[in-house]
């Protein structure tokens, strides 16, 4: 039974999946069926990178969200009085 590399383009989850037939697999992650078939490693490095970058952006724009959410509190504390 073949066993393919998989990306998911809908959460970015990469796995791998066997396939049978022209059967579809969906992703383990969030169930989406629009995936992309990796074939070959180079595409898989890509991806994995893509992925490493979009989980970087994440990160960054909750820390950012956090820092907003800090300056208002400090801004509704300081005028409290
Ligand atoms: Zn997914």
């Amino acid at each position: 039974m073949p066993m393919f590399d998989f990306v998911c383009t809908s959460c970015q989850h990469a796995f791998e999946a066997l396939v049978r037939g022209s059967a579809q697999p969906a992703c383990p992650a969030c169930s989406s069926t629009a995936i992309e078939k990796q074939l070959s490693l180079p595409a898989i490095k890509t991806s994995s990178t893509h992925g490493q970058a979009m989980a970087a952006a994440k990160r960054r724009d909750k820390a950012q969200g956090q820092e907003r959410v800090h300056a208002q509190r400090q801004y509704e504390l300081s005028h409290d009085d």
